[in-house]
């Protein structure tokens, strides 16, 4: 097949805002296309050269393609400059000066060699990839007619921009390939099943709508991930689940497929289909450790971590994570784990067309549960009361609220879809700590990175006047300006330094250093939560746990002007505790 004649339709298509004439001119060009080159002209029709998750990519920077132009065009690169400052458009530069040079296609381009050269174009990498690129382009544009041209640079750009969805392909596909609209699901749950048009496309030319309907999940391909519908109160979740659900944590970090193919080797794919395998060195240490499975596609959510407790840490911790570009940096200052919630295939087993309790029971065999992989919390709940009691322990133990998932045999895996068989219900009612608290210094972690030689975080204890005793209730690592790290801090608290923890101190968390409890600091946080790290009124909301304070913040004010007895109790935080669940939604 011709070049020219797919970029002819794309000039069409260009010119048109109806999405019916779109869909039209996209469905001729389609039935024209030969099955074996139906999926390269998938892909370049959407600017790329394979699916998103494979991570190749054109987008030669501008500055480098125009310089291919200039050569190509035998014109300057200030000649090119000015025109394309005209057009906003490489393209469209390299076709207008094509054109007045009387510039004509030295031979016919077919789709497969375009497709060739621009894939050597974009895997060109290394010393010399740059000048490789160039020439690559320059070629290319010098053998291409002024119209292919403008398409050529477009896409070599990353700039095709010809605005046809996946969705449009899919209805497109329908109708050229399988009779219309009614094959639309069999050819949607192919694609929502491998990510990837280019292969639906194909496998449909190729073998029909059979063929689509008997693909199977592969690791190494993403699924497109089910999704959740969202209602406001455990009542209305009850009722569309039929009085029975399986309701679990809702983890605030970011979600993943973890995909291990038969070889040993693990792939990490994002919420949008991206290769992320490389931001996570440590998830795949222990995926490697403790997946039972050879094969094995399941999904979960990566959460930041306190180092050694393992409570959850806020999602811009992840966030701050992600940032680095050090990983093995990032891996030590922000550990996190991964907790699995799905399992969609293991050992030639598609397990997506089972009810989520088989696949659940499936998952809780597969891994080997270790603080760095483990299972989402789950709990079967039958009423409202069980699940906002849930509810309440999910928020307590730092998740953002609950996913209920439907356990009827109808609950299978639908990938792509945002339907009623998993409704979330997050604690957004609930408002941050409304006071200040004021805290003693109990003690000092050592900072590391670019705290390094200051102190890390502070552990910080509120007042129990009936045992006259300072219970620790959090550790604040923020808020502190250099000025306070490097001097109003040591000043303060070099020297009530202790080799020991201080017998009116009560913690189960042992610091780097320890110190008299003398010195108050004025401190904000997100919430009060119940955990089992703290001591401030343990066991009094739940065996084994006290009151701990989410997301503390130095305000910037020492409490120079209180003593430490003069500092919050256990007392009035257990208030504020209480006060905290009064204002959940009923
Ligand atoms: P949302 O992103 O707000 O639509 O909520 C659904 C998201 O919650 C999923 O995409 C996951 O990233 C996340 N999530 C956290 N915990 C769970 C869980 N136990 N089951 C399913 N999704 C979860």
């Amino acid at each position: 097949m011709r070049y020219s004649e797919v970029v002819k339709a794309y000039a069409e298509i260009e010119h048109t805002t109806s999405r019916q004439r779109i869909g039209d001119l996209l469905a001729a060009l389609i039935a024209r296309t030969p099955p074996e080159v139906l999926g390269r002209l998938v892909y370049l029709t959407q600017g790329k050269l394979y699916p998103d998750f494979v991570g190749v990519e054109m987008g030669l920077a501008e500055r480098l393609a125009l310089r291919a132009v200039a050569r190509a065009l035998d014109a300057s690169e200030e000649q090119v400059r000015k025109n394309l400052a005209a057009t906003g458009d490489l393209g469209a530069t390299a076709e207008q000066v094509l054109r007045r040079k009387g510039h004509r296609a030295r031979r016919p381009l077919s789709v497969g060699e375009v497709y060739e050269r621009l894939d050597r174009l974009a895997r060109s990498a290394g010393p010399g990839a740059q000048g490789q690129k160039i020439e690559l382009l320059r070629e290319l544009v010098g053998d291409a007619s002024p119209e292919e041209a403008r398409y050529l640079v477009r896409t070599a750009t990353g700039k095709l921009r010809l605005g046809v969805a996946d969705m449009t392909l899919l209805d497109v596909l329908a109708m050229v390939y399988a009779g219309g609209k009614q094959a639309r699901p069999v050819i949607e749950r192919a694609y929502n099943l491998t990510s990837d048009l280019g292969l639906v496309a194909t496998e449909l030319a190729e073998g029909g709508l059979e063929r689509l309907a008997a693909l199977k999940p592969q690791p190494g391909r993403p699924i497109r991930p089910m999704l959740a519908q969202r209602l406001g109160s455990p009542s209305e979740i009850m009722q569309r689940m039929g009085g029975a659900c399986a309701a679990e944590y809702k983890y605030d970090g970011e979600r993943v497929q973890v995909h291990r193919l038969a070889d040993g080797q693990v792939a990490i794919f994002s919420r949008r289909i991206e290769d992320i395998t490389h931001q996570y060195p440590d998830v795949l240490e222990s995926v490697r450790k403790h997946l039972r499975p050879r094969s094995a596609i399941f999904e979960g959510e990566v959460v930041a971590v306190e180092p050694g407790t393992g409570e959850l840490r806020p999602f811009q911790e992840l966030m701050h994570r992600k940032r680095k570009h050090r990983v093995q940096e990032a891996i030590e200052a922000y550990p996190v784990a991964l907790v699995a919630f799905d399992l969609l295939y293991a050992d030639s087993v598609d397990y997506t067309p089972h009810p989520y309790p088989k696949r659940r029971a499936v998952l809780s065999k597969a891994i080997e549960s270790t603080p760095s992989l483990c299972l989402a919390t789950q709990e079967v709940v039958r009423s409202a009361e069980t699940l906002e009691r849930f509810f309440l322990k999910a928020v307590a133990d730092g998740a953002e609220g609950v996913v209920c998932k439907n356990v009827s045999e109808h609950a299978t895996y639908r990938a792509g879809a945002r339907e009623w068989l998993w409704i979330k219900y997050k604690r957004e009612y609930v408002s941050a700590m409304a006071d200040t608290v004021d805290l003693v210094v109990v003690g000092a972690l050592h900072g590391r990175g670019r705290r390094g030689g200051t102190f890390g975080s502070l552990l910080l204890a509120a007042y129990d006047p009936e045992a006259d005793v300072f219970r620790a209730v959090t550790k604040c690592g923020s808020g502190f300006s250099d000025q306070d790290l490097q001097q109003d801090l040591p000043r303060r608290l070099e020297p009530l330094e202790l080799p020991h923890r201080h017998p009116r101190v009560d913690s189960r968390l042992v610091p780097d250093v320890w110190f008299v409890p003398e010195v108050v600091i004025e401190v904000i946080g997100a919430e009060i939560t119940l955990s089992p790290t703290h001591t401030a009124a343990l066991g009094q909301f739940r065996p084994g746990s006290g009151l701990a304070i989410r997301f503390p913040r130095f305000t910037g004010r020492y409490r120079d002007d209180k003593r430490p007895e003069d500092a919050t109790t256990v007392a009035e935080l257990a208030e504020m505790y209480r006060r905290q669940l009064r204002q959940l939604p009923q």
